[in-house]
């Protein structure tokens, strides 16, 4: 797509970053900072779309925006989101290729946002008509179900998404919807049990009980005051402006549109209720007669509640929450647990069932809107995923989702330069290789590593004979170090292989598995013993590695749209650039990287006749009126003495004019307004 004409004119600053005349981190940081001030919050590098979030509401969003960049000629248009979405779209609609759109940046900086508008920029464009209408309806309200049970409130965003998530949106030859499929990543379940002061545990618990209303949440025997619950009263400062129990109709509702039944809408909730009455479940240690520690659970009433709730008998649930056993060469062997073993057990438990609870629910809102294999058939994939992350501690978390960042790194440059290059096949021009920083081995390692993680020591061997880039003797035993793309990251490995591992012990599968309760025994297929001779399943780092392959290779078959969302403060202020934090986000994006990559071989191109009409006053020779093909006129043009390009900026292809540097661009500018 070639949206940079338009930038010559009273522009602030570039519109595309691919003009910027000296590109240095510095310019780059300048440009969109300029840019910023003016309210101009998107500017692109090609095809990419660089979005600063501006803490405030701008109109430019509204239908008659959506009209604008529906019927005109994108480049005669600011950059904007819905440029990208509809050119996404076009190409989707009109010349069938399968498109994809990628939007990163850090937790706050707008991604999920993002993804909403392209979602009803598409919505708004396409096809009407009941049918299509409804199908509509159903994506769309997929997002409030998913934002209650996999956004919660954090110091950083009120809504923040703490799963990662590609929908691909399928179309019909048409261009109308026809259906969609929705993949999720990696919940932070640990926030089930855990979340610090200022933050929240996922949204629909407490909907639930600030919305529920007497009736339900008297069937679920709970009580609307949050603080009564362990697992959420952390600050009560964390619940102003969020509007729980009007979130709370609007998740119903969503879910009725989406085609839920009642009986399990009542389900679902059932389970959330017994999510929370698990946390609060004390757990108290005793000495056995034989001198060794066990435990037993001091307030009966939470697990005569469970066992209410789920059809189970309150013996069997209390009996798997203060035994082990453990199968070893065909003998069982039942241990006690004491109080840190049974708390750690209560909180694993609690922690997987929200999990599968999760994403059952995603499997459940695909089979509502899964369509049927049909010919023809088009999709526009969206990823909303987490961002590049560095922390203070960096753990098993970050890791993970660094990795993953990687691979999208990885997948963005040979995309850039594969499409570079096809390009330059189509028009007929030379390639010549570009280096840039192959980021494979980190990759390759990762994978490596992440899979075979076995303990720490291991970790670090693998990790010093692969690359230098891992090793550092100053750092602790339980650390290791790695060069992502983004900058260094040191990893610390404790608690890892726990979670890595995520240990459920068999006990509780199995007593799970006993519930009468369907959903929920259906979350826990292990427990069944004709299951018990399956293997430990896979690995939290194995499975997420192996649905990151399958992202990559879905993505890697469509045509590439990137949006990079960044923050420009940490303190929600309208106006402020803060340049430190928005530099660390341009590299953790790889920004320079991209702005390299995409003007490797020629930074600007257009077609003959547009660059031609823009052009044709600077030579007699075409001016006022150029009589024969574009592409002679231009050469004519460009030939003309008094126009004095040097010959190796210029590159003719079949059907563009390629232009090597930018400076160029602004010669010929600077000709024209000269005249
Ligand atoms: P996380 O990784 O934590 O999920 P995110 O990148 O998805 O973060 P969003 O939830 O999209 O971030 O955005 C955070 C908040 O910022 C939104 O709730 C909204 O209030 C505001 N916001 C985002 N984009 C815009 C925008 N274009 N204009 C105005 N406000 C915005
Ligand atoms: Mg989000």
């Amino acid at each position: 797509m070639d949206f940079n004409s338009s930038f010559l004119d009273g522009m602030v600053g570039v519109g595309d970053m691919i003009l910027l005349d000296a590109l240095s981190e510095d310019s780059l940081l300048q440009n969109l900072k300029e840019r910023f001030k003016n309210d101009e919050i998107y500017t692109y590098i090609g095809n990419v779309v660089i979005s600063v979030k501006p803490y405030k509401q701008l109109s430019i969003y509204t239908p008659e925006k959506i009209e604008e960049y529906r019927n005109s000629v994108l480049y005669q248009l600011k950059p904007h989101i819905y440029a990208v979405a509809d050119e996404a779209y076009k190409s989707l609609r009109d010349r069938d290729r399968d498109q994809c759109i990628l939007i990163t940046g850090e937790s706050g900086a707008g991604k999920t946002e993002a993804s909403k508008l392209v979602m009803s920029y598409v919505a708004a464009v396409c096809g009407k008509g009941e049918e299509v209408n409804q199908v509509k309806e159903q994506l769309l309200q997929s997002n409030p179900v998913l934002e209650a049970f996999g956004n919660a409130k954090t110091i950083r965003n009120d809504n923040s998404s703490r799963f990662g998530k590609y929908m691909d949106i399928e179309f019909d030859f048409k261009g109308d919807p026809v259906g969609g499929v929705i993949s999720n990543y990696l919940l932070e379940k640990s926030r089930v049990v855990k979340h610090v002061k200022g933050e929240r545990n996922f949204h629909i618990f407490y909907q639930l009980l600030a919305g529920g209303g007497t009736e339900l949440l008297g069937k679920l025997k709970l009580l609307p005051d949050c603080s009564k619950y362990v697992y959420l009263n952390k600050d009560p400062n964390s619940f102003s402006g969020m509007n729980d129990a009007e979130n709370f109709r609007i998740v119903k509702d969503a879910m009725k549109i989406i085609g839920f039944q009642d009986t399990e809408v009542t389900s679902i909730l059932e389970i959330a209720a017994v999510v929370l009455k698990l946390g609060n479940i004390e757990i108290q240690g005793q000495f056995q007669a034989n001198g060794m520690a066990s435990c037993y659970i001091t307030n009966s009433q939470y697990v005569k509640e469970i066992g209410s709730l789920i059809g189970l008998d309150a013996s069997t649930l209390e009996n798997a929450f203060s035994v082990r056993t453990v199968e070893a060469r065909q003998e069982k062997v039942v241990t006690t647990l004491n109080t840190s073993q049974a708390t750690y057990a209560r909180d694993a438990l609690a922690k997987n069932m929200y999990d599968r609870l999760f994403s059952w629910l995603v499997q459940r809102i695909n089979e509502s809107i899964k369509v049927s294999e049909f010919q023809g058939k088009k999709v526009m994939g969206v990823l909303d995923i987490y961002g590049f992350e560095i922390l203070e501690d960096n753990s098993f978390e970050q890791f993970i989702i660094n990795y993953c960042n990687e691979k999208l790194q990885q997948i963005f440059i040979q995309m850039t330069l594969k499409e570079e290059q096809e390009e330059y096949t189509r028009e007929g021009i030379e390639w010549t290789r570009i280096s840039f920083f192959d980021n494979e081995i980190i990759c390759n390692l990762i994978e490596d590593l992440g899979v075979k993680f076995k303990n720490h020591n291991h970790f670090k061997s693998k990790a010093t004979q692969n690359d230098k880039r891992i090793t550092d003797n100053t750092l602790s035993d339980i650390s290791f170090r790695i060069e992502h793309y983004a900058g260094q990251v040191t990893y610390n490995t404790k608690g890892f292989l726990d979670k890595n591992n995520d240990l459920l012990f068999r006990d509780l599968s199995q007593a799970m598995w006993k519930a009468k309760h369907q959903l929920l025994k259906s979350l826990f297929p292990e427990g069944d013993p004709k299951n018990s001779s399956l293997k430990r399943p896979p690995t939290v780092g194995f499975q997420f590695k192996a649905s990151v392959t399958t992202l990559m290779k879905n993505l890697y078959a469509k045509n590439p749209n990137y949006i990079r969302c960044l923050k420009p403060n940490s303190t929600k202020k309208p106006s402020l650039f803060d340049d430190q934090l928005v530099k660390t986000q341009v590299r953790y994006l790889g920004l320079l990287e991209n702005v390299r990559v995409r003007r490797a071989g020629y930074a600007y191109r257009q077609v003959y006749s547009s660059f031609l009409e823009r052009y044709k006053m600077l030579s007699r020779e075409t001016w006022p009126r150029w009589g024969g093909d574009a592409r002679a006129g231009v050469e004519a043009l460009l030939n003309d003495p008094k126009v004095n390009i040097p010959k190796e900026e210029l590159a003719y292809g079949r059907t563009k004019l390629f232009i090597r540097t930018p400076k160029t661009l602004f010669d010929l500018e600077e000709l024209r307004r000269k005249k």
